[in-house]
């Protein structure tokens, strides 16, 4: 209910954002574009190793999506490498994954994934009670911190 697939799952943003090959004039330099989702299935597959059926899972698509985004992803990727292209790494269609977390007096709520494996929250925001537990299984969706080109704005993440 309230689900849109469209959304794949992204458990961490790049840190850089764009990769510009050295000794090419900015006029003369084209530009290939990885979204957020397409960068995480390179994360995923090429440098956590993770099998293409986990790969999916953990973004929640299925293993032929993945499989696409990968591939298009490996594609930018090498286009950009042998073409001398700069990357730039933004937009598309995902979510953050976050957690929900709830307080002793019911209050509820969420905090990104990235966050709480660097500082897992000790305390209830609004109360200040240390009484918190996390909400366990993921509840439906993980909540949409950010998605496609608004990815920076509006939310304090
Ligand atoms: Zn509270």
């Amino acid at each position: 209910m309230g689900r849109q697939p469209l959304f794949r799952r992204v458990n961490s943003l790049p840190q850089v954002t764009y990769f510009k090959p050295a000794g090419v004039p900015l006029t003369d330099l084209q530009e290939v574009r990885l979204s957020i989702e397409e960068a995480e299935a390179i994360r995923l597959k090429d440098t956590e190793g993770l099998e293409q059926d986990e790969c999916a899972q953990r973004m929640r698509v299925s293993r032929p999506t993945f499989a696409r985004i990968l591939q298009l992803a490996r594609q930018k990727m090498a286009d950009a490498l042998l073409n001398g292209k700069a990357i730039r790494i933004e937009g598309g269609n995902y979510e953050m994954a976050v957690r929900h977390f709830r307080c002793g007096n019911g209050h509820e709520w969420e905090v990104p994934f990235e966050v709480m494996i660097n500082k897992p929250p000790e305390l209830c925001p609004t109360c200040n009670t240390p009484d918190i537990m996390a909400l366990w299984p993921w509840r439906p969706g993980w909540g949409r911190a950010g998605r496609g080109r608004n990815y920076r704005g509006g939310r304090n993440w």
